[in-house]
């Protein structure tokens, strides 16, 4: 008979000390921490921590895709006023998620966590939503393993030649079925996660290709709690978020708005009402500069969640600690660097 069993363990080469920890079940190491783009953070240091946002998206594709396409100062000013004001609305960390051939610019993200005081947590990865149009064509020709080495090496050596390093990985799939390129990304990040402890965040189409991601996770011997199913309220079959909770899955609800609040209380309250709270992400994907845009279009604000939706889901009854859960607690397990690894016993 087969167990399964959740390791836990630091990845090699963050710390020398922690270099005998691969073969235990330790949740609290003295080397555990988190990867901002001002560097090495302790997990206590972020606080409020919003997993889902932007700074700046480039919808050109990845063919065209350039720093050379915006003005980095003018981003930087248009950015930093949103940035403070969320800081002081009581966040203390947000994880930019335009990934590589979209926009990522950890440059600019170091410049506004230094201008803003806010912690700011950048990606690697590829996106592969939106029919692939963000695809470098290098990850047709590369295997999951040569990805895996490349994304690796951002994480080890920095991005882009900066010192930066990301702190989560973040793809992208279409819906499910998964296209043979997306379910190479979804291999691909599993070999990183299991080579920096790295979170494994997914812009996912649907439910069907978020089990299909958790499958090919199994497969490569990485456990559901590595994963994160980016907008999963675009999922109207609620039993697909239970069950992903359930198998040990992060189910994020983001693209929080004044529009989607009553959809997102309620998503939120059923999960909590299934005693699944300790899987839910949720955030707000908002921002951002519109590379291509005048002025960079309609920048929408981060605050909406700290001075609206904090009261209404405590009115819908949920718990200061409740909250504090979802904003604290389950940001800071998700980004600790941690290797999350299915281990087979026979008994
Ligand atoms: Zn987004």
């Amino acid at each position: 008979m087969q167990r399964r069993q959740f390791l836990k363990t630091v990845p090699a080469g963050i710390a020398a000390a922690s270099s005998f920890a691969a073969a235990s079940f330790a949740t609290a190491s003295p080397a555990a921490q988190v990867n901002t783009v001002r560097g090495e953070r302790s997990p206590r240091a972020l606080g409020m921590t919003l997993m889902h946002e932007h700074v700046l998206v480039d919808f050109i594709g990845a063919e065209k895709a350039s720093p050379e396409r915006y003005n980095s100062e003018e981003v930087f000013q248009i950015a930093l006023q949103p940035l403070k004001a969320l800081r002081e609305a009581g966040c203390r960390t947000l994880v930019e998620c335009t990934p590589a051939f979209l926009g990522r610019d950890p440059k600019l993200l170091e410049r506004l966590a230094r201008a803003s005081g806010l912690h700011i947590i950048t990606n690697t990865g590829f996106y592969g939503a939106a029919n692939d149009k963000y695809v470098p064509a290098l990850a047709y020709r590369e295997s999951a393993n040569e990805l895996a080495v490349r994304w690796t090496r951002e994480f080890r050596e920095g991005i882009d030649g900066t010192s930066i390093r990301p702190g989560v990985i973040k793809i992208g799939v279409d819906p499910g079925p998964l296209s043979d390129i997306d379910a190479k990304l979804v291999r691909a990040a599993a070999k990183t996660h299991l080579q920096t402890g790295l979170a494994i965040a997914s812009h996912t189409g649907d439910g069907v290709a978020a089990m299909e991601e958790l499958e090919i996770l199994r497969q490569e011997g990485v456990h559901p709690g590595a994963f994160i199913w980016v907008h999963a309220q675009n999922e109207t079959k609620e039993q697909f978020h239970s069950n992903a909770a359930r198998q040990g899955a992060w189910v994020e609800f983001d693209g929080i708005s004044d529009k989607s609040a009553e959809r997102h209380l309620q998503l939120i309250k059923r999960m909590a009402e299934q005693g699944l709270l300790d899987h839910v992400l949720i955030s707000q994907d908002a921002g951002w500069y519109h590379v291509g845009e005048p002025g960079g279009g309609n920048y929408r604000p981060y605050t909406f969640l700290f001075v609206s939706f904090i009261p209404m889901l405590r009115q819908t009854g949920l718990s200061a600690q409740q909250v504090r859960a979802l904003l604290i607690d389950n940001p800071r397990k998700t980004l600790t660097l941690q290797i999350r690894r299915i281990a087979s016993t026979r008994s």
